[in-house]
């Protein structure tokens, strides 16, 4: 079974679940250890302002009081890409857990936005200078977690594996966005690369929800590489 879920959504951006109701649904789903990990202020519209953020983490001290001995809920970031190697990871709080991946919600304020959001909608993809801008940003930020890699932009699976192994970086499983396919997760367990199931959860009938992970990970024989699943 799985028993952590780093990567949920709430209202704070774009989820349908207040904070409360994450941390009491994945209590009854059974799982230890919780991180709420919403998009940052990268993402237009719908990302987590700086402040925003402080006020979060208010929010979950408080659960964690509630849920003492029980369960425990860590703050995390669903961060994005800004280029250069650069990344949103909130500098008003220091986030336990930092996901990192392309999303097509960033503002295109710069070559590398315009150029990444270009790809997403015209799926002409520059795997090699993808893959490079996310190895780099990986290894210059204190990212815990790549998720849902080769979603909304292809890389090169091969290659990505192979530098999360080496910084020991976990490639998400990710149930919502079912991005890599059972010989991707075969190719990533041959460069050394360990994995980690996410719900991705941004409803309430999500949360807990691993079935099509698991069922992945099952078929490519990697669940033993899967560092939050228990037989
Ligand atoms: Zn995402
Ligand atoms: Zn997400």
């Amino acid at each position: 079974m799985v028993i952590q879920d780093l990567h949920t959504h709430t209202n704070y951006s774009d989820g349908r679940c207040t904070p409360a109701q994450v941390a009491a649904l994945s209590y009854q789903a059974g799982l230890q250890t919780i991180a709420i990990s919403d998009h940052s202020y990268g993402s237009i519209m719908l990302g987590v302002s700086e402040d925003a953020f402080v006020k979060l983490k208010t929010e979950i001290d408080n659960l964690n009081a509630q849920y003492e001995g029980r369960m425990r809920i860590m703050l995390g970031v669903e961060a994005n890409l800004l280029g250069n190697g650069k990344c949103d990871i909130p500098k008003t709080i220091t986030p336990e857990v930092v996901l990192l991946a392309y999303h097509r919600s960033v503002l295109p304020k710069n070559r590398f936005a315009t150029k990444a959001l270009f790809q997403a909608l015209s799926k002409r993809y520059d795997i090699k200078r993808n893959t490079d801008e996310l190895i780099r940003t990986m290894c210059e930020n204190p990212v815990n977690i790549l998720a849902h890699p080769n979603e909304y932009i292809r890389i090169d699976i091969k290659r990505l594996a192979y530098a999360a192994a080496k910084e020991n970086v976990f490639i998400e499983i990710n149930n919502k966005h079912l991005s890599l396919t059972a010989d991707d997760l075969k190719t990533c367990a041959d460069c050394g690369a360990r994995f980690i199931i996410s719900s991705d959860a941004h409803h309430l009938h999500d949360i807990g929800n691993f079935e099509r992970s698991v069922a992945v990970a099952r078929e490519a024989d990697v669940l033993p590489l899967v560092i939050n699943w228990r037989e």
